[in-house]
């Protein structure tokens, strides 16, 4: 069965310390193509006695061998995966578009950013320190950062490649020994990831994964008396469910969830320079995207230029299989068109001022057409919810306070961006905006890793990528010593 997707390690197995095993419970789960329906092959259901055995893995990894190994070497380690990644890019960006249907392109873009977060936690591994402190006589006073010990990571299906790099990258840079679960729709990437990290010399244990069931493996990894840190990356539900079951072990918790992310035009933005991004932002991987852009504030003086203007480019959107690498792919499941349909039959009191048009899309496909709505009103459930599907908004706003109220008036707050020239503006603007990045005419600055991103309110907490992500993968130790 994995022959069509031409795998070179077996993804019925689970990896665990260093080995490839059957998972306990026998089981498998079956892999459905999103372009076609089709059953192309079958993962692991890893279970609670898979996971037991991956954190005791890394818990030896990390008290052992992994945990002796210097922050220059584990740089050198990540460097040799990321290049390795890089020689692989095609294979995985054809394994991802298989199994979670995204674009080729798109999906090789992963990989490259896979590669590119191994590069910066590669260099960042011995650059992180802790301080002296000046004290009282006689007293000399540092600290120390330190690995937490046992990390989880528990990854959702619309990005795996970039969140296991900014996530497990940073908490190996670090020194953390890794148990990680996939999501169960989209686990062969991170298969193929470890698999990878063992070929670069990353010592058996340092990295486990676990594929399964949120409910099983998921549940039982976030809960597990062992695990020192958790980093989560999902929906605010499971979110609520893992923070809750890790606090039961009083350990640290990263969040990082859904989003409502506005793009606010006002009246002198420069709408060439904004138009690509006012669409992508919103339509790219399906808009399954915890920082899709899905809702545009325009001011009223340009409203109708915005949406007359977004409304032709989606009028072009192809929408196919991934293999055809058109703009938009299926989505992950008929389960998620599903919902998104359902945010759609939400708007059948909108106006649609355009959609895209599917392009030879198989039947048993998961596709929805990419839907812009227009005179949206901010407390409609379309500009309130996060819809996880190529669906945009566009509401008019009258003045700089209103499109201030609009854009802090949801649960969430991960991404937000202002198209003005001006600065003044921009200044107020980036401090008014609750969220965890702003971005000034531009949305998303290409996605560098260097950024440091994460949520606040139902958006989560914590930061992951760049440096400040080493600090969340670290503990910090004080050490006093008096000598007189
Ligand atoms: P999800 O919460 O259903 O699943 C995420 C992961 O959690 C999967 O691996 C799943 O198996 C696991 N899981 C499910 N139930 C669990 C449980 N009870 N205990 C422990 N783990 C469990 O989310 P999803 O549908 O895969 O992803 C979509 C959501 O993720 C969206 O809301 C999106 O905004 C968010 N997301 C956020 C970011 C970010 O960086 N902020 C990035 C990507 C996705």
């Amino acid at each position: 069965m994995t022959d069509a997707l031409n795998l070179w390690f077996d993804p019925t197995k689970c990896l665990i310390d260093g080995a490839w095993v059957a998972p306990a419970s026998g089981q498998c789960l079956p892999l459905s193509n999103p372009s076609t329906g089709e059953e192309i092959g079958a993962i692991a259901r890893g279970t609670a006695a898979d996971i037991d055995a991956a954190v005791d893995a890394a818990t030896r990894a990390w008290q052992g061998d992994w945990g002796r190994v210097t922050a220059v070497e584990r740089g050198r380690i990540l460097y040799r995966l990321g290049q390795l990644v890089l020689e692989r890019a095609d294979d995985l960006a054809r394994i991802e578009a298989l199994d979670v249907g995204k674009p080729l392109k798109q999906a090789r873009a992963d990989a490259i950013a896979l590669a590119r977060y191994l590069e910066f936690y590669a260099g960042a591994a011995d650059k992180l320190h802790g301080q002296t402190i000046p004290y009282q006589d006689g007293y000399t006073v540092y600290t120390l950062r330190e690995a937490h010990g046992v990390s989880a990571h528990i990854v959702p299906w619309n990005y795996p490649m970039q969140i296991i790099g900014r996530s497990v990258g940073a908490a190996l840079a670090t020194g953390n020994a890794c148990v990680l679960k996939p999501a169960e729709d989209a686990c062969l990437t991170a298969l193929a990831f470890a698999d990878l990290a063992k070929a670069a010399g990353l010592p058996d244990g340092a990295l486990n994964v676990v594929p399964g069931l949120g409910a099983e493996a998921g549940a039982a990894l976030s809960g597990h008396p062992g695990v020192h840190h958790v980093s989560f990356t999902g929906s605010v539900m499971t979110g609520v469910q893992v923070q809750t079951a890790a606090a039961q072990n009083v350990v640290p918790v990263t969040l990082e969830l859904g989003g409502k992310s506005p793009q606010l035009v006002f009246d002198d933005a420069d709408l060439d320079a904004a138009l690509p991004f006012l669409v992508n932002a919103g339509i790219q991987n399906a808009g399954q995207t915890c920082s899709a852009s899905s809702r545009i504030l325009a001011h009223r003086s340009v409203y109708d230029q915005v949406v007359e203007r977004m409304a032709a480019r989606y009028g072009e959107l192809r929408v196919g299989p991934a293999m055809a690498d058109l703009d938009v792919g299926p989505l992950i499941s008929a389960k998620q068109k599903g919902l998104v349909e359902g945010f759609l039959s939400q708007g059948a009191d909108l106006e649609i001022a355009a959609q895209g048009v599917l392009q030879d899309a198989p039947n048993g496909g998961n596709y929805v057409q990419p839907t812009l709505f227009c005179g949206v009103a901010p407390d409609h459930s379309l500009a309130r919810d996060e819809v996880f599907g190529p669906v945009q908004v566009v509401i008019p706003f009258d003045t700089e306070e209103e499109a201030v109220a609009i854009t802090n008036g949801t649960d969430y707050g991960l991404v937000a961006s202002v198209w003005t020239q001006n600065g003044a503006r921009q200044m107020r603007l980036a401090r008014a905006i609750r969220s965890g990045q702003v971005f000034l005419n531009n949305y998303g600055a290409g996605g560098g890793v260097e950024l440091p991103f994460g949520g606040i309110g139902k958006s989560g907490h914590g930061r992951e990528k760049g440096f400040e992500a080493l600090y969340g993968f670290t503990t910090l130790k004080t050490v006093a010593a008096y000598h007189g």
